[in-house]
């Protein structure tokens, strides 16, 4: 609550990555970090990092966290929760005067969020080495470069691949669910299976604009028919697919623009962008093979064309590790809390984390599952047994470390 209230004044609840107020929020959560025993770094990526160092100084890192960066007019929950929890479980070490034979650092990763430059999870791409140069290049409204920006939060641009790391012996974070699941079947907490991967689909109809009142139904080509088509086609084959045991899946037709809009023209041109996200690739594909055949078809039968058919973008699911899974869920059941397995609809810096540590996340329950407005709320207790939940697992971890021979199945997220 009290780093809620680092917010612009106007519009609660908002800390910016790269903002004055965004820098404030940081220099909270380094005096948190500095009290609670840890040495505080950013890395080149502008992360900023807590490290309680363990008892063995030849032993990986064990890494909690999440992003203190919020949307505008967002919540005081999303990516927080996930930071502060991690704090806490480093503050319940020490007061417990347990010392652990892994290093564990707190995490407070670099813009999760769609920031100026039009990207997202920027800290965590850079620990993964995904932040690529062209990326590097981007500017935001004012012309400032990415690699700009970074330094301006204490990061090292010019030296971004410092940021990659190979010494992680696992990825933990706590996040608010953002759906309504939880709260719904009434369970303390979800244990990730698998962050869904997101494609992004721009479809293009071309017809006729004609006269509203003067050109007969017969002789119409209307691009706006079209896409009606497709919207009702998208919503019942992903209502078809979402029903099967093949996980997560969900398709929305997000953005219609038909052209010229107007009251009294029938519509020469419709852009559609469907959005798909999926736990199973297969089930991706085979909808978008399904799509691609449908809005064809969809055409010939209302004498317009498919003028256009691109994917616009592609990330894949990135599955959380099994055995990291299996120990939050043991943890969480020991100290009484029940669990539900459940996919991600939504993207998280675990899904790149997944990338180069066996990586897992642990869900609490929002309220009506709101997220990303003032509105947003988890209750005390439910994040603090999510925070009971990484601290149990922290401590497994420590002495049964993931089994080499199970491999994380790592995402491709970029
Ligand atoms: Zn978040």
């Amino acid at each position: 609550m009290a780093l809620g209230e680092l917010t612009e004044p106007d519009a609660p609840y908002t800390r910016r990555s790269f903002s004055p107020m965004f820098l404030k929020g940081r220099e909270w959560l380094s005096q948190r970090f500095a009290e609670a025993g840890m040495a505080v770094r950013i890395d080149a990526g502008g992360n900023r990092i807590g490290r309680l160092a363990g008892a063995d100084p030849a032993s990986s890192t064990i890494m909690i966290g999440s992003h203190s960066d919020s949307v505008p007019s967002g919540g005081r929950f999303d990516g927080i929760a996930g930071v502060i929890a991690a704090l806490e479980v480093v503050r319940a070490l020490r007061n417990a005067g347990r010392a652990l034979n892994h290093a564990v650092e707190v995490v407070d990763f670099l813009a999760e969020e769609p920031s100026e430059f039009g990207l997202s999870c920027i800290g965590s791409r850079a620990m993964a080495g995904c932040l690529l140069d062209d990326m590097l290049a981007y500017r935001n409204a004012g012309g400032e470069t990415l690699v700009a920006a970074i330094d301006r939060m204490g990061g090292d641009a010019a030296n971004i691949t410092q940021a990659r790391r190979d010494d992680i012996a696992a990825f933990l974070e706590l996040h608010i669910e953002q759906g309504p699941i939880l709260e719904a079947t009434r369970t303390d907490l979800g244990i990730v299976s698998a962050i869904a991967g997101v494609t992004r689909v721009e479809i293009r109809f071309e017809g006729r604009a004609d006269h509203a009142g003067t050109t007969p139904m017969h002789l119409r080509r209307d691009a706006g028919l079209g896409a009606a088509a497709t919207m009702a086609f998208v919503a019942a084959e992903a209502g078809r697919l979402a029903g099967t045991d093949r996980g997560h899946f969900v398709a929305t037709t997000g953005i219609v623009t038909l052209s010229p809009n107007a009251a009294n023209v029938i519509p020469g041109e419709a852009r559609l962008v469907v959005d798909i996200r999926a736990e199973d690739d297969g089930v991706l594909d085979a909808f978008l093979a399904s799509l691609d055949a449908q809005t064809s078809a969809i055409a010939q039968a209302t004498r317009i064309e498919r003028a256009g058919w691109k994917i616009l973008s592609r990330t894949r699911p990135a599955h959380c590790d099994p055995y990291l899974r299996k120990l939050l869920g043991q943890s969480a059941r020991g100290l009484g809390y029940s669990t539900l397995d459940m996919a991600s609809g939504a993207g998280h810096d675990a899904a790149f984390m997944s990338t180069i540590a066996p990586s897992a996340m642990v869900f609490v329950p929002c309220r009506e599952g709101r997220s990303h407005m003032p509105e947003e709320w988890a209750t005390p207790e439910a994040i603090a047994a999510g925070a009971a939940t990484l601290l149990e697992t922290a401590m497994r971890l420590d002495t049964e470390a993931v089994p080499a021979d199970e491999t994380p199945m790592q995402g491709a997220w970029q």
